[in-house]
């Protein structure tokens, strides 16, 4: 039986000879060469390219058929070598709207921030939260241990129907005033009313504060509304 002439290649295609390129190949490299005019030459084992940058590191994330993804995963130096010890790979998570990189390990799907701070196996009442809310920035500074409902808190996010582009702040057309509103497990644990939205804006952000401490939802989607 032929061999795919790619170095390392563990495809498990059939192998059929490539005139124009003079090479015995397998069908996942011939169609890689045919799609993007080169091979890949890495399989699904092959282990992720890590790039040291010094105090962090980027992972670079592959497709399926190992063509690389521009996108890369962060981490803190000092867990290369950890990492380097599984293949990570690229998952979409559009209830999060954000990225996200795993491992299958030991047949479990492991996620890289859990990983990081070995929290896996423990539990989903211990998750871990990405202070800036991106999957992938990895860092452990901006990650950190916290439960499921103080998650849920920092992954609000607007909701499609909100007008006002500010988190919990609403205009009341019968009372023509501002209401800035917040509530927990459904129930509204602040409602006041404004005469200006940025008002109400103020005062959704301390009850946020006052409830939620740092696990405050993501205030990058209220920024350049005056509010901190
Ligand atoms: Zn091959």
């Amino acid at each position: 039986m032929k061999k795919c002439d790619i170095e390392g290649c563990q495809y498990k295609t059939r192998v059929t000879f490539h005139r124009k390129s003079g090479q015995n190949l397998c069908d996942t490299h011939r169609q890689q060469l045919i799609k993007y005019g080169k091979v890949f030459e890495r399989t699904r084992a092959t282990r992720n390219e890590i790039i040291n940058c010094g105090e962090f590191a980027e992972i670079i994330l592959y497709r399926k058929n190992n063509t690389p993804h521009n996108v890369r995963a962060v981490i803190d130096a000092g867990d290369i070598e950890r990492c380097r010890n599984h293949k990570w790979s690229l998952v979409n998570k559009p209830k999060n709207r954000t990225l996200y990189a795993f491992s299958k390990i030991d047949g479990k799907t492991i996620y890289l921030h859990q990983y990081i701070l070995g929290t896996y196996g423990k539990g989903k009442y211990v998750q871990v939260d990405h202070i800036d809310g991106n999957g992938l920035m990895c860092s452990r500074g901006n990650l950190r241990v916290c439960t499921q409902q103080q998650n849920i808190y920092h992954q609000v996010r607007l909701r499609k129907d909100n007008k006002s582009g500010i988190l919990g702040v609403s205009f009341d057309n019968k009372n023509k005033k501002w209401i800035s509103q917040l509530a927990i497990k459904g129930k509204n644990v602040h409602m006041k009313y404004f005469d200006t939205k940025e008002e109400a804006a103020q005062s959704r952000r301390d009850a946020e504060l006052f409830y939620f401490g740092e696990f405050c939802p993501n205030t990058d989607i209220n920024k350049g509304l005056g509010v901190d």
